[in-house]
């Protein structure tokens, strides 16, 4: 039973109503307090939590559960979406939460198994993944370097956006309200492009920046991370804190979390992922593509009205035009709510992206 999806701009709280505008800035208000200030650390100590930021895991898992068992109220028809779901809690509850918390509890630095670099920057910075045992050393670099390019071409950038991320677990649960709010507008999809890749490119030197500040030697001096500020070595710890500031803590929590009601699920990871941008590049190059029955489409608008992406999946089916797009985190709503069995999620390699006479905007990023 499918619940819900035609009342979705009938409720306050899902059509940019007065509630909506109410819940958004509660979450702008929790994000700002629990990032920036530690009013949340007694009620972390008063429930044995021990700090702020396991109250905020705890609270994140919960919402992806809850969230989760709501998405599968609205879509549990079927298969695919129980599949992803369960997945979505599997990988939050055990891998991005439950393990680490046992690591930490035997003196380990919590690992998380399913966050790679840039997504976990961290995990390139010397000083922080040469704390950890040499297998989740090897573990970290392979994963973002080999396991995640051939994943996407052989997969699409579904297998982790839509199977396995927290930031895209919130999204498809706790943020599936909200999904028909993302912007389809033209204009949206060009500051898109601009801004995710600038984010990428801002990852790229700010990692390169720590790298070769470590490797000239600051670290060998002491033996531990340097704090003689050389130059180099102030550029580094600046860029480095402006990153964390700005993407990781406003634009992916703040902003990315606190938009959901106004502006769809995935205002991060549409625009602003670095690894969103990476795993956009290598989807266009691989098998994932989402392919359209001819003359099929009776123009509802179904697909595109909820489509967290943003992408007009209506006007490729209009013209009877299969497609990949960077952007597309494979979720398969479209397909889901089309009423005519229109579309299909599809890897394989045998794909023609542009039929002759139609419209360049398969071929585009
Ligand atoms: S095009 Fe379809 S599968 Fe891709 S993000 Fe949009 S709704 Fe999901
Ligand atoms: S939901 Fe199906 S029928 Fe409706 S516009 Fe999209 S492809 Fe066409």
């Amino acid at each position: 039973m499918q619940a819900g999806l035609l009342r979705s701009f009938q409720n306050s709280s899902q059509s940019r109503g007065m509630t909506a505008w109410f819940i958004s800035a509660m979450l702008f208000a929790f994000y700002i307090l629990m990032y920036f200030t530690s009013v949340f650390d007694p009620l972390a100590t008063a429930l044995g939590l021990g700090s702020r930021w396991n109250l905020y895991g705890t609270l994140y898992t919960l919402a992806i559960i809850v969230g989760g068992i709501y998405f599968l109220k609205r879509h549990g028809n079927s298969r695919y979406h129980q599949l992803r779901t369960y997945s979505l809690i599997f990988f939050q509850s055990v891998m991005a939460f439950s393990i680490p918390m046992v690591m930490e509890i035997f003196d380990t630095k919590g690992f998380v198994f399913s966050i790679f670099w840039p997504l976990k920057m961290d995990y390139f910075y010397p000083q922080n993944i040469f704390e950890y045992p040499v297998l989740l050393i090897v573990y970290a670099f392979l994963s973002a370097l080999i396991g995640v390019p051939i994943m996407t071409i052989l997969f699409g950038k579904r297998w982790y956006c839509s199977w396995m991320c927290g930031c895209g677990g919130l999204a498809e649960t706790a943020g599936e309200p909200f999904r028909h709010l993302s912007n389809k507008s033209r204009k949206a999809w060009r500051f898109e492009k601009v801004s995710i890749y600038s984010v990428l490119v801002l990852a790229i030197i700010t990692t390169v920046l720590v790298l070769v500040n470590w490797s000239l030697g600051t670290h060998a001096v002491s033996g531990e991370w340097s704090t003689e500020h050389s130059t180099l070595n102030l550029v580094s710890s600046k860029v480095q804190g402006a990153y964390q500031f700005i993407v990781a803590a406003m634009l992916s929590g703040v902003l990315g979390v606190g938009l959901y009601p106004l502006m769809g699920s995935r205002v991060w990871c549409r625009f602003f992922c670095p690894l969103a941008a990476i795993l956009g590049i290598f989807q266009k190059f691989g098998r994932f593509r989402i392919t359209v029955k001819d003359d099929m489409c009776i123009s509802c608008g179904n697909c595109s009205t909820y489509c967290e992406m943003g992408i007009d999946v209506r006007a490729y089916a209009q013209a009877n035009q299969s497609f990949k797009r960077a952007a597309c985190v494979g979720c398969g709503i479209c397909a889901h709510v089309c009423p005519r069995g229109v579309l299909r999620l599809e890897n394989k390699w045998d794909f023609k992206t542009e039929p002759a006479g139609l419209t360049p905007q398969s071929i585009d990023f």
